[in-house]
């Protein structure tokens, strides 16, 4: 079983398709999958007792992490960034969600969180990094770019342009790594993180590539009017659901740079959809509280 991909549209003279990797997986889907599987693999081999990673109240890799525990076998335990999450779970379906899956989850203050790398956070949780498999915040290290250096199928040299969202990076260096030197590898930064580009070519053997950052809409799950506006009306004619943190923004982009004749990259372009379709539950959620507008879904 191979993702499938889709024509979207034509937009002045630039072909657009999309790889559908949100459909893709077996219960872990998106570019999860991929960053998941060889680290799962390693942990079994390390006969790990569970693994540990990190995440936001809504991250899509915790939740990710929580079912590929729940499917392989293993005790899942997640850091939640923000302590005062701890006593409303409920608020967050993708909490929610990692606690049905077995997940046991841990709250700590933002300035802990900071601290996450450093001996004395490991002391403190007291967690054995020898029992248990640690994965990193975003699931992003050197296996997990051996994951997504196989999302590129056989035959995408027919695209001249292969575009994804980036946020820690992993899934754009995997995308990097496997493509051709003719082809355009296009990252659009769903936040604002300056070391960003340095990050992905220290995942990689350095190859040219590139990074758009005027579309994220603020940062790390902001969004704006217009975005949401955008999601809709794209599943409206196209009925391809968006997610708003990380494709949403990035199919923003290449639609706008296109229009307005910025676009320099090619003309097959092959979008990857990276999934993220169950933070849409709890984005809403926020949004309603705050009476703003919704994705429709
Ligand atoms: C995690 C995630 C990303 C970001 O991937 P990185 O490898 O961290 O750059 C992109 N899209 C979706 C839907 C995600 O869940």
């Amino acid at each position: 079983m191979k993702p499938v991909t889709e024509f979207i549209t034509k937009i002045e003279d630039c072909k657009l398709f999309i790889r559908r990797l949100d459909l893709f997986g077996e219960g872990v889907t998106g570019n999860k999958y991929y960053k998941l599987k060889y680290n799962i693999l390693k942990a079994k081999k390390n006969k790990s007792k569970g693994l540990i990673t990190f995440g936001g109240p809504f991250s899509n890799h915790l939740y990710a992490t929580a079912l590929a525990g729940k499917i392989n076998g293993f005790k899942t335990i997640g850091i939640v960034r923000g302590d005062e999450w701890s006593s409303k779970t409920n608020e967050s379906s993708t909490l929610s969600s990692c606690i049905k899956n077995g997940m046991k989850l841990f709250f700590i203050s933002r300035s802990l969180y900071k601290q996450k790398n450093s001996v004395y956070f490991w002391n403190l949780i007291n967690f054995s990094s020898n029992m248990y498999y640690v994965i990193p915040e975003g699931g992003t290290n050197k296996l997990a770019v051996k994951g997504t250096s196989e999302i590129i199928q056989k035959n995408d040299f027919v695209y001249d342009s292969l575009c994804c969202p980036v946020a820690t990076g992993g899934t754009i260096a995997g995308l990097i790594k496997s493509s051709n030197l003719n082809q355009n590898v296009v990252g659009f930064s769903s936040l604002n993180h300056k070391g960003l580009k340095n990050e992905v070519d220290n995942l990689i053997i350095p190859k040219k590539w590139n990074l758009i950052n005027n579309y994220t809409f603020g940062g790390y799950a902001k969004t704006k009017p217009e975005l949401i506006s955008f999601i809709n009306k794209f599943k409206q004619k196209h009925s391809i659901q968006l997610d708003p943190i990380y494709s949403g923004k990035m199919v923003f982009g290449i639609f706008d740079l296109i229009k307005t004749k910025k676009w320099f990259f090619g003309k097959n372009i092959l979008i990857f959809h990276t999934g993220g379709i169950q933070s849409i539950h709890g984005f809403n959620q926020r949004q309603k509280k705050k009476g703003l507008s919704c994705i429709l879904n």
